[in-house]
């Protein structure tokens, strides 16, 4: 197939300083977990989104110091030569596929907390260290000889990139991470020398920085500037007039000006709080002020609003993080006029929440996310089958349609049984919740591929029994059945199970999904499970005119999400809808009109008017067809949420290991599954 001449713009190379980017995709700097402990596993990524096509591939943040240190986090560096070779691995991987690499060279001022450096953190003025721990730390104002210093050390950074190959190097004033944003922003600079005040004032070490740089590698390396457009604070911080008057005083220094918002939880807007293209009304005002390449990001994943965004004049380039994880081949999908190939971003953020994990990227979407080294895992390849077999698998949620989409690539012969009369598992149910409607494409694609596939067959409303599948007689069978909430307390804070009064009206998400509603106009909601659904769970009623309580043992709602970078718009959201937000108790207890609330911290119980009781706790596996084929010894594998309930990325996942180890010799035990990068002992 060809690519449909609409799309012939995307196509279009693009000067960008000295080099030329082949098309208009452009992967922007994004985290990724794996930083300088996984330094080979980040090449082999970035390199694959070159070989699928990206016309521009760049790093993570490199701290170029080391009072730049972002540690616990882990991100790459470029403190001395010794961080070169590695660079120069990544930028290799990235140039041998034909793009073009990029290096973005950070010092995160306050918000670097030099925890392994044990150097004091430097700021524009002195002020607490933001940190996600709160660390009792605080920086310093740096003075005339510590600017000095900064320049200095960006420019030997900017050398080094140089030397590693590189050929964007960036300045980075981005995500309230990069010290040039704390400058330029009245909000973290209370200078009153001539770096702080006027606005002229707070931009002139950007401005000299990007000077230095492009007087220190300009010849050979394009220099862009990512700069944040907004910090969302009022008055109090930058706002698009002041960031496009500062980019009207610099216009044509930089070699491309690249977009973003402040801070990265208003950069990476989940689905679930915002749509393709939500950057625009901030980025919009840009592109009249300069003659050099604009590009920005906002989850695009349609070559249509591509397009529309270059033909409108918002942007040159479209940026993009999440959806080149999504799919590494995103543009070669579109030059081959294989649209629906486009295995689309969900919005999740499950990759974010690795990056505050500090463990390798993945995604819901792409399971060889991160796996490409480590595994030899590939986005669009799968080895062929070893042998002929037909596998049955039971079961068409994330787990059971990636396997038999996998193993359909392969070339086996598959057949995929659900009870249901609809596919998708967990993701067709938990999608029609307020939101989360974007999640039901992980079953979307999947079922799209799988109809291309002639050696799969789906059946729905297919319930399967142990007689039924040994009476079908498949070579292997595979059980990703899922799993169901619990409706007796058990989960992180009570591993017992509790029983209630028949009169109580408990129910758990299964039942809200399932269309059942609390009987009660008063509903009590008890989330000890920390993700989105207690949340979503809490909107749902509200907006359906419940009186809706929130109980948690976490000091905040839906805790976890901190690390997909959503709690503060969930909260914010559940509040606005009039959800009562009890923080640091459990629910002990339920009774027909109360429930027994129980204090983390004393064990006070008290008790709580309730009507109705919606349990979030904990899921269990359905293993019951597991229990009835392992003790008539037939070959049985598990995956998903049937295996260990976890995230939909996580059953996507195993649904591929499974896939992928297919046909080989059973692994002991004892063996790793994947290869590791041991530091080399200096
Ligand atoms: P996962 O996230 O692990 O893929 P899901 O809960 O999303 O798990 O999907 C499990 C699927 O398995 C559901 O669609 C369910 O209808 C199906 N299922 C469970 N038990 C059986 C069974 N005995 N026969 C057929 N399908 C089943
Ligand atoms: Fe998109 Fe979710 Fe994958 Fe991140 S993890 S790239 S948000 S689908």
């Amino acid at each position: 197939m060809t690519r449909d001449p609409r799309y012939d713009v995307l196509f279009a190379p693009v000067r960008i300083g000295p080099h030329i980017a082949r098309n208009r995709f452009y992967q922007v700097p994004h985290c990724n977990g794996m930083g300088y402990r996984d330094a080979s596993a980040l090449a082999a990524m970035r390199g694959m989104k070159a070989e699928g096509g990206w016309a521009v591939v760049c790093t993570e943040m490199v701290e170029i110091h080391h009072t730049a240190d972002v540690s616990p986090y882990v991100e790459l560096r470029l403190w001395s030569d010794q961080d070169i070779p590695m660079l120069a691995r990544i930028a290799e991987a990235i140039g041998a596929q034909g793009a073009l690499s990029g290096i973005e060279l950070c010092h995160s001022g306050y918000t670097a907390n030099n925890l392994w450096s044990r150097e004091a953190p430097m700021a524009a003025s002195p002020m607490p260290t933001a940190s996600y721990f709160h660390d009792p730390i605080q920086a310093r104002g740096m003075d005339k000889e510590d600017i000095r210093n900064l320049r200095r050390a960006h420019r030997q950074a900017a050398l080094r990139a140089r030397q590693a190959g590189f050929d964007l190097v960036y300045v980075y004033a981005g995500h309230g991470l990069g010290i040039f944003q704390h400058f330029l922003s009245r909000a973290t600079n209370l200078r009153t020398d001539e770096y702080g005040g006027s606005l002229e004032n707070r931009a002139r070490l950007l401005r000299e920085v990007i000077a230095d740089t492009k007087d220190a590698v300009g010849g050979d390396c394009a220099v862009p500037v990512r700069i944040a457009m907004h910090e969302f604070q009022g008055a109090a911080g930058l706002e698009p007039a002041e960031v496009e008057d500062a980019i009207a005083m610099m216009a044509e220094l930089p070699d491309l000006w690249d977009l973003s918002l402040s801070d990265w939880s208003k950069d990476s807007q989940t689905s679930r709080f915002s749509e393709e293209g939500f950057q625009e009304p901030y980025i919009k005002g840009v592109k009249k002020l300069t003659s050099k390449p604009v590009i920005g990001v906002g989850r695009y994943t349609s070559p249509d609003a591509m397009v529309r965004v270059i033909r409108q004049g918002i942007m040159d380039m479209i940026g993009a993080a999440r959806p080149s994880i999504a799919d590494p081949f995103l543009p070669r999908k579109i030059e081959e006029g294989r649209l629906d190939d486009i295995r689309e971003c969900i919005g999740c953020n499950i990759c974010v929440t690795h990056d505050y994990t500090m463990t390798p990227l993945r995604c819901t979407q792409n399971p060889s996310m991160g796996e490409e080294w480590r595994r030899g895992w590939h986005p669009e390849y799968i080895r062929p089958r070893d042998a002929d077999a037909h596998v049955l698998i039971i079961g068409a949620g994330p787990a059971g349609l990636e396997a038999g989409r996998a193993l359909g690539q392969r070339g086996y012969r598959v057949t995929i049984a659900d009870k249901s009369g609809e596919a998708g598992g967990r993701v067709a149910r938990e999608s029609k919740l307020p939101g989360l409607a974007a999640w039901a494409r992980v079953r979307d694609w999947r079922l799209l591929q799988l109809r291309k596939l002639s050696s799969v067959s789906l059946y729905l409303e297919s319930e399967m029994t142990a007689d039924s599948i040994v009476e079908f007689g498949a070579d292997q069978v595979l059980l990703a059945t899922g799993s169901h909430w619990l409706r007796d307390l058990t989960g992180r804070y009570f591993t017992a199970p509790a029983t209630f009064d028949t009169a109580c009206d408990v129910l758990t998400p299964d039942d809200l999904m399932a269309g059942q509603r609390p009987r009660a106009r008063e509903v009590t909601i008890f989330d000890d499970d920390h993700y989105y659904m207690g949340g979503v769970v809490a909107e749902l009623l509200a907006r359906e005119d419940h009186g809706v309580t929130l109980v948690t043992p976490a000091a905040v709602a839906s805790a976890f999400t901190k690390a997909s970078l959503e709690q503060k718009a969930i909260q914010s959201r559940l509040l606005s809808l009039g959800v009562k937000i009890i923080a640091n108790q459990a629910v002990a207890g339920v009774a027909p009109d109360h429930v027994r609330l129980h204090c983390v911290f004393t064990g006070a119980e008290t008790l709580h008017g309730a009507g109705s009781v919606v349990l979030v706790t904990a899921r269990r596996p359905v293993d019951c067809l597991w229990q009835d084929l392992a003790a008539r010894h037939l070959p049985v594998g598990r995956a998903g949420d049937c295996y260990a309930p976890g995230t939909i990325a996580a059953a996507v996942h195993s649904g591929r290991a499974f896939a992928e180890d297919f046909g080989r010799p059973p692994r002991d035990f004892l063996d790793l599954p994947f290869r590791r990068e041991v530091t080399a002992l200096s």
